[in-house]
C-alpha cells in the first residue's frame, strides 16, 4: 500500500508551491487507494504558529484535499531523542562547540585552498579533557551526523539515478545547542514510524534526501521512495516562495478562483500533458502520472490559472454550484434556469450575485440620446410570461418600428432591461427578470 505525506513548516501560508507539493503527494495516494499523512513540521517553536496551523489545514479543504491523520513533530520530542540516542551509540552523531564564527573563518579556508568548504570535523579530534574543559565553560554542544564515505544513491521518481558523493556534503547538525531536534532527523524518524513508502517534494531537498538515506540506514529503518519535482517559478524566473505574500492560497481563494482550476492546473503544468479542467480531485488523481513531469523549472502563469478558473465556473452545473449559489442569496424554483443563463459569460462565480439581484430588481440607466427609443420600445414589450422567444419577438418588432439595428437596436434595450452593456444572452436571461419596468434613469 501506497503511504505519503505533506509535511509542511507552520512557518507561513501555504503558496501555489507548496500545494502543488501537496497535491501530488495526495494524488499518489489517492490513485492507489493508500493513506495520506498531514505532518506539521513544528519543532521550531521561535517561528512555528498555531494560526499557520489552522490557516494550512483550511487552505487544504478548501482546495478538496483531506488526509487520513495528522501528526505533529512537537508531539515526538520522545521518539526523536530515542533516535539520537541510537546514532550516539552507534558513534554516528558527535558533538561540537564550534562557533559560527570559527566556521565561517573554517569555510573560508577551504574556499581559498580551492577545497568544498564542508565541515572540517574538527570536533573529532577533540580529546576528553577538550571537551571536559568546554563543558566545564558551560558551553552546550550542537550534535552533527557523521556522513559515511560511500556515495549516496537512489533512483529518483522524477529525476532518475542520482548520485552524490558524501565528501561534498557537511555533517549535517541534527540537534542545536539549545536541544532542538532539526527537520534533517525528525522527518527521517517520522518516515520511518509512519512507514511513509513515497516521497514527493522539492528539488530544493536533493541533498537533504542523499543525508537522510544514510540516517534511515544508521537506524535501521527501510527508507521511502524519493521524487523531487522542479520548483515553480514566477514569470521572471524568480522563485516563487521569495515573492512575499504573493500566490498565497487565501489571496487566490479571496480573488475568487476556483480551487478546482487550480488543482487542474497544478496536476499538469509542468509535466508532458495539457492542463485540462477536472470535476473533481479524485477525477485529478484518477489519472496522476509523476513520472511525466521533467526536471526543468515550471513557470506559474497566475493569467492561465483565471483563465482555467473562468473555465471551471462556466463549466460547473447548477448541482455542483447550489450550496455556493445559496450562500450568495441565489436560491429557489429559479435558481437553476438563472445559473444556467447566467454561467456562460461569468468569470467567478461569486459575481453572480449582481446578476441575481438585477434578475430580481431590475435596473436601467438609460443615455438620454436613447430615451425616446427605449420609451418606444419598452411599449412594445410583449405581456408576461416571457419565454426564450420573448426577446427575438420583442427586438423585432422595436427594429421595426424604429428602423435601429444592430448594437444601436440591442445594446439600449439590454440596458434597460439589466442595467449593464453585456451580460448573458438575452434570451435565456429575459425570462427571468422579475420587474424589468424597474428604472433608474
Ligand atoms: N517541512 C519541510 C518543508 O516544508 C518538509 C520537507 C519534506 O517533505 O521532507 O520543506
Amino acid at each position: 500500500m501506497i503511504r505519503t505525506r505533506f509535511a509542511p513548516s507552520p512557518t507561513g501560508l501555504l503558496h501555489v508551491g507548496n500545494l502543488r507539493t501537496a497535491l501530488f503527494n495526495a494524488m499518489l495516494a489517492r490513485r492507489g487507494a493508500g493513506w495520506f499523512l498531514l505532518r506539521f513540521d513544528d519543532t521550531d517553536d521561535a517561528r512555528s504558529e498555531e494560526r499557520f496551523v489552522e490557516a494550512i489545514r483550511a487552505d487544504l479543504r478548501w482546495v478538496g484535499l483531506d488526509w487520513d491523520a495528522e501528526a505533529r513533530q512537537s508531539a515526538r520530542l520522545s521518539d526523536y531523542e530515542t533516535a539520537a540516542e541510537r546514532l550516539r551509540a552507534a558513534g554516528r552523531l558527535y558533538p561540537c562547540w564550534d562557533t559560527p564564527e570559527e566556521l565561517e573563518l573554517a569555510r573560508r579556508a577551504r574556499r581559498a585552498a580551492g577545497r568544498p568548504p564542508v565541515y572540517d570535523r574538527r570536533a573529532l579530534s577533540l580529546t576528553a579533557a577538550d571537551r571536559a574543559r568546554l563543558e566545564a565553560e558551560g558551553r552546550r554542544p550542537h550534535w552533527r551526523f557523521r556522513l559515511d564515505p560511500e556515495p549516496m544513491a537512489w533512483v529518483d521518481g522524477v529525476l532518475g539515478p542520482q548520485r552524490i558523493d558524501p565528501a561534498s556534503v557537511s555533517d549535517p547538525v541534527l540537534i542545536r545547542e539549545d536541544g532542538r531536534f532539526l527537520y534533517t532527523l525528525c522527518s527521517v524518524v517520522d518516515d520511518a514510524d509512519f512507514a511513509i513508502t513515497d516521497v514527493v517534494r522539492g528539488a530544493d531537498h536533493v541533498t537533504n534526501t542523499a543525508v537522510q538515506l544514510q540516517i534511515f540506514a544508521a537506524l535501521d529503518a527501510a527508507p521511502p521512495r524519493f521524487a523531487h519535482h522542479s520548483l515553480l517559478t514566477g514569470p521572471g524566473g524568480a522563485a516563487l516562495s521569495k515573492r512575499e505574500g504573493s500566490l498565497a492560497l487565501a489571496d487566490l481563494r479571496a480573488e475568487g478562483i476556483e480551487p478546482l482550476a487550480l488543482v487542474a492546473l497544478l496536476a499538469r503544468i509542468g509535466s508532458s500533458r495539457d492542463v485540462a479542467p477536472v470535476a473533481s480531485l479524485a477525477e485529478a488523481a484518477e489519472d496522476f502520472d509523476l513520472g511525466a513531469f521533467g526536471a526543468a523549472p515550471v513557470a506559474f502563469d497566475l493569467d492561465q490559472l483565471r483563465r482555467l478558473s473562468a473555465q471551471v465556473v462556466r463549466a460547473t452545473p447548477f448541482g455542483a454550484a447550489a450550496d455556493r449559489l445559496a450562500a450568495l442569496g441565489i436560491a429557489g424554483p429559479k435558481a437553476a434556469a438563472f445559473w444556467d443563463a447566467a454561467r456562460p459569460n461569468l468569470d467567478r462565480l461569486t459575481d453572480a450575485a449582481d446578476w441575481w439581484r438585477i434578475a430580481e430588481d431590475g435596473a436601467s440607466a438609460i443615455a438620454p440620446e436613447d430615451a425616446a427609443f427605449v420609451a418606444t420600445a419598452l411599449g412594445l414589450l410583449p405581456p408576461k410570461p416571457w419565454d426564450a422567444a420573448t426577446w427575438k419577438a420583442w427586438t423585432d418588432a422595436v427594429k421595426a418600428a424604429t428602423g435601429r439595428k444592430g448594437a444601436a437596436l440591442h445594446r439600449p434595450l439590454r440596458r434597460a432591461l439589466t442595467g449593464r452593456d453585456s451580460g448573458p444572452d438575452m434570451a435565456a436571461f429575459m425570462p427571468l427578470l422579475e420587474r424589468p419596468d424597474a428604472r433608474n434613469g
